[in-house]
């Protein structure tokens, strides 16, 4: 396992080249918008500190890709605390874990405004085919790759989809997965054994 910690700087190249796309979603709207809902930062967030962010690098983080969309005096007093709770540093000083995959699918489903959940249950099929194409340029447009992602989304196999996006985008055989058929259950799971492909 690749518990390697990741500082803030870090974070937006380990963003593009191991993220899942749940993951890059949330990323890259945050980066575009310098904001994301509730949910959304939660989803994140949980799953930054599960792939070895920091406290002090997440705080680091967070106020950055807020920018000057707030003030520091907004930021210290509204998001602060939130990002120490998920560290389990206020309030009862729960160590939240990062939600696996059945929990994003199965709870607080995302409304029309949100970017949490799932791109593969919750997009639908036209905004998912556009945002993978453009977010894993490797992703073959007319290959039968990506009508076979479609085609399991349709019979609800998120997870299968997901898999073979992970086997596409790492040059791995079909059905081997993420190690020996292993299929996608958890986004850090994704993470982990992308940057130890990478090494
Ligand atoms: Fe994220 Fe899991 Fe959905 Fe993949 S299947 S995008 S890892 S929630």
């Amino acid at each position: 396992e690749n518990n390697a910690a990741v500082t803030a700087e870090m974070v937006d190249d380990v963003a593009r080249k191991h993220f899942p796309p749940c993951m890059r979603n949330l990323y890259d709207r945050l980066k575009r918008d310098s904001h994301l809902k509730h949910f959304g930062r939660l989803q994140l967030g949980l799953f930054l500190k599960g792939i070895g962010l920091p406290l002090d690098e997440a705080i680091v983080f967070w106020r950055k890709m807020y920018g000057s969309t707030m003030s520091d005096d907004k930021f210290n007093k509204e998001y602060k605390y939130n990002i120490r709770h998920g560290y389990g540093q206020e309030g009862k000083r729960t160590n939240y874990p990062p939600r696996s995959c059945q929990q994003i699918l199965t709870q607080n489903q995302p409304g029309t405004q949100d970017t949490h959940g799932c791109p593969f249950r919750h997009f639908s099929p036209e905004t998912l085919s556009s945002f993978l194409l453009s977010t894993y340029p490797t992703l073959d447009r007319s290959s039968n790759d990506l009508k076979e992602i479609m085609d399991s989304v349709k019979n609800s196999h998120y997870h299968l989809s997901c898999t073979r996006v992970f086997e596409l985008t790492h040059g791995i055989k079909k059905g081997e997965g993420l190690g020996s058929g292993e299929s996608v259950t958890h986004p850090n799971k994704w993470t982990e054994r992308s940057r130890d492909l990478e090494k």
